[in-house]
């Protein structure tokens, strides 16, 4: 790393700074911290791309552990879907790690604080801890309780383990300092007792460690070298620092909290418990929804993982909050599926062709070439007829030159196909095309090497043989949310904003060769963008999401620049 011409952000100048300083390299080591408390997200994604990126760079172990501290909201389905969304990313973790495991050991440790008299069991009711509290510019007041002899604490603790007090009535609190100046640092709660079971420990425990008590200990007890988490725990750094006091051994690594800033993407939320909302009010189908910022939900949409790491590789590691526009995530994804996916025909709009000279019946299998941008993908061959879609919206009777699609009296190409000319068109009582009347050139066909086959016209358009076309059903999808962050309003809720019309729902017709495709596959439509197969397409019904659009606004932007 440390001769990577690449230039360092500051998270990896904090490494190199301890390296330098003689810390061995052997003994670094990172770690992915998720609550399983629901699906990861793209904020997520920039965290794990962090953190293993590190472990990959400095070719250190990185962990894999789940802060389960808080049984009530923590499930099994999540731990599943977070293991799936960090494999699918490419990382691997060297240990599959639960804050859970280390409850003994936290617990004992909580013994001890209580004998060397830092910590105490409260029994008032949290209302009168938190007037207790203070404010920033006013010392706390120590409670009542605060001097109780080390055997009583002991005694009570023991108590709370055992399930002998109700929920809310005592809590462990550390004996630190009423009137410091940093509130968390006024005797914070260290246990809380909740009767609920945990879907690691069943009913073992009834009382359950504070996030801040576990997750330095944590870092600890796997010997993490730096332990960098989002700018909000910055003032829960010097309680992490106290914490790690009462247990560090110096012959023993003492993991350093550093902090970065939250990733937050344009038109969209990025917190589990919001997207829960949207999960649980039924605006979105499912943690999985093509719409969802989850990493589910983009892998769902045919994002790829290559396009999710160089997006938070290009937007780096930053040390202030900030808004990303979701177009720089489109334009990696763009830019990753031109080089990768083949390019196919389908209609989403159709208007049917009838090409007159062209013989009843009669049908023929052109060459079409797989990906222009990829010669070892070959070609296949698509079916041609006398009946064809086109897209409604690539004819006009009459348009100005600018048009260089299909208008009466002039040509175009048929991409892989042939050259056609519009003569005439029918309509119904309310003035819409229903069928365009071509003619075609048959010494026109594509890669025959004709002189016809290379004579030049302005447009070239998409099309499917109608009777070989298979119709399939098409979800288009636009932004979950009309605001660009719709969470940051101090008068309105984020759900105000969330976009009706977010999803479009029409029947495509699509050539025969898409007959096999199976979930998952990425392909483009040629001129209308990238799509991929649903899973939900089964036997009898095939459903693509639309992935992003061909145009490149972002890239035009650059361009300029
Ligand atoms: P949420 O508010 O979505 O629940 P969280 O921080 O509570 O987020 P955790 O499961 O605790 O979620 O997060 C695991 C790790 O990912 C933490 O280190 C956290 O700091 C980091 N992380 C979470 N959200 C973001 C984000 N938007 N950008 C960067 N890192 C994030
Ligand atoms: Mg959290």
């Amino acid at each position: 790393m440390s001769d990577a011409p690449k230039s360092l952000n500051f998270i990896e100048h904090i490494v190199e700074e301890d390296l330098k300083n003689g810390f061995p390299k052997e003994d670094l080591r990172f770690r992915f911290p998720p609550e399983p408390n629901g699906y990861l997200h793209i904020g997520h994604a920039s965290s794990i791309c962090l953190n293993f990126g590190l472990g990959l760079s400095y070719n250190a172990p990185v962990n894999l552990r789940f802060d389960d501290t808080n049984p009530a909201k923590e499930e099994q389905e999540f731990v599943d879907a977070i293991k799936k969304d960090v494999e699918w990313l490419g990382y691997q973790w060297d240990t599959e790690r639960y804050a859970s495991d280390y409850f003994q050991q936290l617990y004992d440790w909580a013994v001890n604080l209580i004998k060397e008299g830092k910590a105490y069991v409260d029994e008032q009711s949290s209302e009168e801890m938190a007037k207790q509290k203070g404010t920033p510019t006013e010392a706390g007041v120590e409670s009542p309780y605060r001097n109780r002899s080390v055997d009583e604490n002991l005694r009570l603790f023991e108590a709370m383990k055992n399930g002998d007090f109700k929920e809310g009535s005592h809590v462990l609190r550390a004996k630190i300092d009423m009137t410091s100046s940093n509130m968390l640092m006024r005797d914070p709660i260290i246990y809380r007792i909740l009767h609920k079971a945990h879907h690691r420990t069943n009913t073992d425990w009834c009382i359950y460690p504070m996030y801040d008590w576990t997750h330095g200990e944590s870092d600890y007890i796997e010997q993490v070298s730096h332990s960098f988490c989002t700018l909000e725990f910055a003032m829960h750094r010097e309680l992490y620092d106290w914490f790690l006091d009462q247990v560090y051994d110096s012959t023993k690594v003492r993991p350093k909290q550093r902090e970065f800033a939250r990733r937050n993407l344009s038109h969209t939320v990025v917190s589990k418990r919001k997207l829960a909302q949207l999960v649980e009010s039924g605006i979105v189908n499912g943690w999985d929804d093509p719409r969802m910022p989850t990493i589910s939900g983009l892998r769902r949409r045919g994002y790829s993982p290559e396009s999710i790491r160089n997006f938070a590789d290009t937007i780096g590691i930053a040390k202030r909050d900030n808004l990303i526009d979701v177009s720089l995530l489109e334009f990696q994804v763009r830019n990753h599926l031109n080089k990768v996916a083949p390019r196919v025909m389908g209609v989403l709009d159709p208007v049917k062709v009838v090409i007159t000279n062209y013989p009843e019946g009669e049908e023929e299998w052109l060459d079409a070439e797989n990906n222009p941008e990829d010669d070892s993908a070959g070609s296949r061959k698509i079916p041609f007829s006398k009946e064809i879609y086109i897209e409604k919206e690539d004819f006009r009777e009459e348009a100005n030159k600018k048009f260089f699609r299909l208008k009466l009296g002039k040509e175009v190409r048929l991409k892989n196909a042939y050259i056609i000319k519009a003569e005439s068109c029918t309509k119904d009582t309310d003035g819409n095309i229903t069928e365009i009347q071509c003619t075609y050139d048959p010494k026109s066909k594509s890669g025959s090497g004709t002189e016809e086959s290379l004579r030049k016209v302005k447009g070239t358009l998409h099309w499917v043989s109608i009777s070989h076309a298979l119709e399939a059903e098409v979800r288009l999808y636009d932004r979950l949310f009309t605001d660009e962050s719709p969470d940051t309003h101090k008068d309105k809720d984020f759900m105000e904003f969330v976009n009706p019309n977010s999803l479009e729902v029409i029947t495509g017709f699509l050539e025969p060769s898409l007959k096999e495709a199976k979930a998952g596959d990425q392909m483009q439509f040629q001129r209308l963008g990238y799509f991929c197969v649903d899973p939900d397409t089964s036997e009898d019904k095939l459903v693509f999401n639309k992935t992003v659009g061909l145009r490149d606004t972002w890239a035009k932007i650059e361009e300029k620049k």
